[in-house]
């Protein structure tokens, strides 16, 4: 594998997971690529995962400088408090980080002790169960190769617990799945693809054994997939929780597949949203190409909605305006009339050019 085709595959599980409102939120998780003794790449502080691009929210540190870096961390960590050891931690990994890199998260430090693939999640359905008394036990019963970590600080103390939980129940060669008290998930493994198969299953099973209805959030993966399938470019598919919007969808979807009666809902929301009745067929999304020039930006699928855009908050402004245009066309006033045909064609032949630009 190539050090691009790597750097391909992290910005896909940052992808995958970035768009899962049930494995991360806001600006939590991460994800990281390591090539033992030679680089870390880790995403930036400050970036969503649903945002990672290759060339865009990703740092590149020096693998064995981290390394060092940790060891060291390790053997003064017992006479220094949380604070102290994190102030090293931070000049340690500034050291370790490629000149004209962006900052690398907080988390780095538990990324340099795994690999290849390394992915980090704050699954609800996880918290809900790591957040209990005794939870230790419950995991050990359903995950029994699991690796499980008493709560630490994020950031060095829990890299030194990490450490500590490695050197003592060594994995060599397999996925590495870790339990975080009171705070998450870490998996890792040789490829993306274990890694999101490990990832789905701890959330498949926690969610079953804790009764959290979560299931629904993996239509974005799904419906990605769908695009993928279709050769149509697509970053974030997001499940919409928007009351309004889904109890009008069950009363009407038809105001959901109308076409715009203002400017912004073309710009925000394409020319007309899509119903797609399967999973297994990414017809569909081709012919809605074919017809308008761009892809579909409101889907909906067996009474959910579906958000297509370039991000998580991308996709919430989108909601916004559909909300908006869902509220135009059932205020109390008379039939709303829609754009001009005319003008629809003008405003998508912009939005079309731009489509074209991007691919
Ligand atoms: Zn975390």
């Amino acid at each position: 594998m190539t050090g691009r085709d790597s750097i391909q595959d992290l910005v896909s599980l940052c992808l995958y997971a970035g768009e899962r409102f049930d494995l991360v939120q806001a600006g939590g998780g991460n994800a990281s690529f390591r090539k033992l003794g030679e680089s870390l790449w880790v995403k930036a502080s400050g970036t969503a995962l649903s945002e990672v691009r290759v060339g865009s929210g990703i740092c590149e540190l020096s693998d064995s400088v981290l390394s060092a870096l940790i060891e060291e961390l390790v053997a003064t960590a017992p006479g220094l408090s949380v604070a102290e050891l994190d102030l090293r931690a931070a000049a340690g990994v500034s050291a370790a980080t490629s000149p004209a890199q962006p900052r690398p998260s907080i988390e780095t430090l538990l990324h340099a002790l795994l690999g290849p693939f390394t992915l980090h999640t704050h699954p609800p359905a996880v918290t809900a169960m790591v957040c209990q008394s005794g939870w230790q036990s419950r995991i050990a019963e359903l995950f029994p190769e699991a690796l499980m970590l008493e709560y630490k600080t994020p950031g060095a103390a829990l890299a030194v617990s990490l450490y500590h939980e490695l050197k003592s129940k060594p994995r060599e060669g397999q996925v590495i799945v870790v339990f975080l008290g009171n705070h998450g998930l870490i998996v890792a493994g040789e490829t993306v693809e274990d890694v999101v198969a490990a990832t789905d299953n701890v959330v498949e099973v926690v969610s079953a054994s804790t009764g959290l209805p979560v299931g629904r959030y993996k239509l974005s993966n799904q419906i990605s997939s769908l695009f993928r399938q279709a050769a149509v470019p697509c970053h974030c598919v997001y499940v919409s929780d928007d009351r309004y919007l889904l109890s009008e969808l069950s009363i009407n979807s038809d105001l959901f597949l109308a076409g715009p009666a203002w400017p912004d809902q073309l710009v925000y929301c394409g020319p007309a949203g899509l119903q797609l009745d399967r999973l297994d067929d990414a017809a569909p999304i081709t012919r809605y190409v074919q017809q308008f020039g761009v892809p579909p930006k409101v889907i909906i699928h067996c009474g959910q909605l579906l958000l297509v855009g370039k991000n998580v908050k991308n996709c919430r402004e989108i909601e916004e305006v559909l909300k908006a245009h869902v509220m135009t066309l059932k205020s109390r006033c008379r039939t709303a009339e829609f754009l001009p045909q005319e003008e629809v064609s003008f405003l998508l032949g912009w939005e079309a050019e731009k489509y074209r630009q991007s691919l």
